[in-house]
């Protein structure tokens, strides 16, 4: 445009001859300014324009003017210019721009799964290696597991041949690292988790989480992401207290009834969930979440299991030429790998809740060799951890190998697992993390076998007579 048009006032005749030359030129309805002084005018049907600055002030005004409750529509319609505008045609013009930011956002968003991505199952349980100490069937079948779900979400095929979701079943006496594999394998995955406590669930409408508040946790954690959340893992513990109760009149609202209502979940359905609360209420949105791709895991520790897979092996073994001793099963420390789908039934599991988990496997009882290598071997494995703290004191802190085997007779004695060996450490490393700090000359603290058993104290050596790591280990 010509530099004229650059000053303020503008005649008819000014705009006529340039419209000759250059044809029409578009100029706002409130402002009358031209599109070369205005910038670029927004347009409106029947031929009108407005310059975005005519167009911000319009809604700065019906800002303000609705922050002080007194916005009436009419109002608009009053000011200069705007009675013709057409407020639908005005407001998507003016969602056009904010349009463009979300367009970007779009194209960098990767899918959530990628096939190629997924790490094979050999991959995953090498990863789940450097965490979890043993339990290396369970390890195994799990990494097929996940690696079969994810390949079933990723390709997403609903032809004739669907596969079959992998939701799982796991048993195992408590502190054996039911939660520790799942919360690994989420973070492995990078998928979000939600841990549920099936005690606290009840049927809808009595006291207690109702059980699609699970789902609305896993939306919690996925930053209330739907998409995310509908790739998440649900993990359900405590999953053998909502068995079927025995000899009962009443109705079981945290038992069977629980079970029931977790079918749907478990197979697949829609859920409508409350977003940033986990209960319904008239002032929370909502959102729909698919579970069909939500990967779930019950675990549960089962007591009294083992009896009942006992009294069937021995009911099996009394029949026939093959009559066993009776008691050829009490010290078997792998009966329960010998569990069957008609032995959690026997336990109260409604088939219909144990043919929704198709993969059921075991995990074994922490032995002392396994608690000693817990406590040293996992990336983040507690002896790590405070010779990390008194590292940055600069002192060197050593076990020997007998306090380790104390410490780990000591766990086994509370029958609750690795759980029990933090709580033991911290009673004994609590003088030492008091004491060390305060004398600078100290280099080296050794715990030995008799400090943990409390016939003697832990070896402090002074800086410059510290002795090789391996050595203080022996
Ligand atoms: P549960 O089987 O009752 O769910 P957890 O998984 O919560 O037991 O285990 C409790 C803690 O014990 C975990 O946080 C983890 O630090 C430790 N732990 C248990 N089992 C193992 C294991 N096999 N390897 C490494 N650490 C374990």
């Amino acid at each position: 445009m010509t530099d004229k048009y650059k000053d303020e006032i503008i005649t008819e005749e000014d705009r006529e001859q340039d419209d000759e030359k250059h044809g029409p030129e578009k100029f706002c309805s409130l402002c009358r300014r031209t599109e070369s002084q205005a910038g670029k005018m927004i347009d409106l049907p029947n031929n009108i324009h407005i310059c975005s600055d005519c167009m911000q002030k319009s809604f700065d005004m019906m800002n303000q003017q609705m922050n002080k409750g007194n916005f009436n529509y009419s109002d608009l319609l009053n000011m200069p210019g705007v009675s013709m505008i057409d407020l639908t045609g005005l407001q998507n013009q003016m969602m056009q721009p904010k349009k463009a930011p979300q367009k970007k956002k779009e194209k960098q968003k990767e899918p959530v799964l990628d096939l190629k991505k997924i790490p094979a199952p050999h991959k995953i349980k090498a990863s789940l290696d450097e965490y979890v100490i043993g339990q290396e069937y369970a390890k195994k079948v799990m990494s097929v597991a996940v690696y079969n779900h994810y390949k079933r979400v990723a390709t997403d095929t609903m032809d004739e041949i669907e596969i079959e979701k992998s939701n799982m079943l796991m048993i195992g006496p408590t502190g054996c690292g039911k939660t520790y594999l799942v919360k690994t394998l989420a973070r492995l995955l990078d998928v979000p988790l939600a841990i549920a406590d099936a005690t606290s669930l009840t049927e809808a409408g009595y006291i207690g989480d109702d059980i699609e508040s699970v789902v609305s946790k896993l939306l919690a954690a996925a930053d209330n992401d739907v998409e995310k959340a509908e790739h998440g893992i649900i993990f359900i513990d405590e999953i053998d207290k909502i068995a079927k109760k025995k000899n009962t009149n009443q109705r079981d609202v945290s038992g069977e009834a629980v079970q029931q209502g977790m079918l749907k979940l478990l197979e697949g359905s829609d859920v409508e969930v409350p977003v940033g609360a986990n209960s319904k209420n008239a002032m929370v949105p909502l959102v729909t979440v698919n579970t069909r791709n939500i990967l779930f895991i019950c675990g549960g520790a089962f007591p009294d299991l083992e009896n009942i897979i006992k009294e069937r092996l021995n009911k099996q073994a009394s029949i026939g030429f093959y009559a066993d001793l009776k008691d050829k099963y009490d010290n078997d420390p792998h009966l329960l790998e010998k569990v069957t789908v008609d032995d959690l039934r026997s336990f109260g599991m409604i088939p219909e809740f144990l043919g929704r988990l198709p993969v059921i496997f075991t995990l074994d009882g922490l032995s002392e060799e396994m608690l000693v290598k817990i406590l040293r071997e996992p990336r983040n494995a507690i002896l790590k951890q405070y010779q990390k703290l008194l590292a940055l004191d600069e002192v060197k802190l050593e076990f020997d190998e007998g306090a380790l085997h104390a410490i780990a007779k000591m766990a086994m004695e509370k029958k609750t697992g690795a759980r029990a060996l933090r709580a033991i450490l911290e009673q004994y490393m609590l003088d030492i993390m008091y004491e060390i700090p305060k004398d600078d000359s100290i280099g080296q603290v050794i715990i030995t076998r008799e400090y943990i058993e409390g016939t003697g104290g832990p070896r402090i050596l002074l800086r410059g007579q510290e002795v090789p790591l391996l050595e203080a280990a022996q």
